[in-house]
């Protein structure tokens, strides 16, 4: 087979219901080709806009009366980024950080499981996964037990029954590893781990907004997730929780703050945490930060995360169509599982010297990627904003450069 040329990724775009997507974002410069839609997700036009007015219009204008209209924006958030995860209304909120509800879920989930006293994650998982989880087992004395998930494989149900046992409290995973992007089996493993008698909490950071997740028909226990990525929320736009609707009142969450207790504006001198998901809020929210939530997602939900879904399958395939004629010849390998249903929405692309690599491409390419250790370059085309041209010429400037080096 003969590489696809850059007119067969022009006809691409013209075919592409979803370009007109692109125009709903500020795109400040057009010669910059942005493969990095995992770490930091596009502007889009109506959030600017939004952002703007909430600054000069209700913080500037209405100063404290403002909160009439945002003292419910966690769990309007919450709703709008429901649709795209297969959960209730009424199980998500937004809030926090993802390593803070990360702390905060983990937690809850061992204080609803006394006696146990193992907690298994991935031992490739994302760093800040790992330092919450360690922080957790050492201060209750508890082991953490760790997955090895080989390069191009995913977890599923056989891979994690091999560390379950009685002693199992609670799993946490990455829906989309970080670095492979492989993605991981989640009702397979969901039923493993509930079978074990342990609760299982996913972490959807590289899958929200990226590929299809149905919480609900894995009948999850517990997820949370970043907006700042496939969201396109903005940085350090807060978190993802869920908490399935059976468990919520059964779960108490360690860090207890006044927004989530139980008739708040009463200032009562002691905590009562609220029956609903609210009882996962610590304090006050970032309003300003929020409002690019509900855009966000309420952006993904009209491109469809199914159309979303398979634009970004073919864009990846695009790129491991490329990676096969011109990249393997000069010592490339692909760090991402190949089978469309064992991957999320980025390529690992491996190579001694992804890291100078990487710096070239930037300087010289034009060309955002991302390096991660040790030897990753990951290519993001999020695909309610990336072309497919945009795709070629990273891939084209990723020869040039290699060959030259
Ligand atoms: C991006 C990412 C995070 C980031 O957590 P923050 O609290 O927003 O810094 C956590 N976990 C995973 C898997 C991620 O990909």
């Amino acid at each position: 087979m003969t590489a696809p040329t850059r007119a067969d990724a022009q006809a691409l775009d013209t075919e592409d219901p979803l370009a007109p997507f692109r125009d709903r974002f500020v795109i400040h410069d057009p010669e910059i080709i942005y493969m990095d839609g995992n770490s930091l997700g596009r502007l889009p036009i109506e959030t600017q806009d939004r952002i703007r007015s909430m600054v000069a219009g209700e913080w500037g204008g209405q100063l404290v009366r403002g909160w009439d209209e945002w003292l419910d924006l966690p769990t309007r958030a919450g709703v709008s980024v429901a649709a795209l995860i297969g959960a209730l209304a009424e199980e998500v909120v937004v809030s926090d950080s993802t390593t803070v509800n990360l702390f905060k879920l983990a937690s809850a989930a061992l204080d609803a499981r006394p006696g146990r006293n193992v907690i298994v994650t991935e031992a490739d998982n994302f760093p800040t996964d790992l330092y919450v989880l360690q922080g957790i087992a050492r201060n209750r004395g508890l082991e953490l037990r760790l997955l090895d998930v080989r390069p191009g494989e995913r977890a599923d149900a056989r891979l994690v029954s091999q560390v379950l046992d009685e002693d199992v409290a609670l799993v946490s995973l990455s829906h989309v590893h970080y670095r492979t992007a492989a993605l991981a089996d989640m009702p397979g493993v969901t039923a493993a781990v509930q079978d074990a008698g342990a609760l299982m909490l996913w972490d959807l950071c590289h899958a929200v907004g990226a590929v299809p997740i149905d919480l609900g028909a894995a009948r999850a226990d517990l997820a949370v997730g970043c907006t700042y990525k496939y969201l396109n929320a903005g940085p350090g736009a807060p978190a993802v929780l869920y908490v399935r609707r059976d468990l919520i009142e059964e779960l108490t969450q360690p860090v207890w703050g006044w927004f989530g207790q139980t008739d708040q504006f009463a200032m009562g001198p002691e905590y009562h945490p609220l029956p609903d998901i609210r009882r996962f809020l610590t304090g006050t929210p970032p309003i300003v930060a929020l409002a690019g939530v509900e855009i966000g997602a309420r952006l993904i939900s009209e491109a469809g995360i199914g159309r979303l879904r398979e634009k970004s399958l073919r864009l990846t395939d695009l790129i491991l169509a490329l990676h096969e004629d011109w990249l393997a010849p000069m010592g490339f390998d692909i760090g991402t599982p190949r089978s469309p249903d064992e991957r999320g929405a980025h390529i690992a692309l491996r190579h001694a010297a992804a890291s100078d690599l990487c710096r070239k491409l930037i300087e010289k390419g034009n060309v955002i990627p991302d390096f991660r250790e040790p030897d990753v370059i990951r290519y993001a085309p999020a695909p309610i904003y990336a072309s497919f041209v945009e795709v070629w010429d990273a891939m084209e400037k990723l020869r040039e450069l290699a060959q030259i080096a």
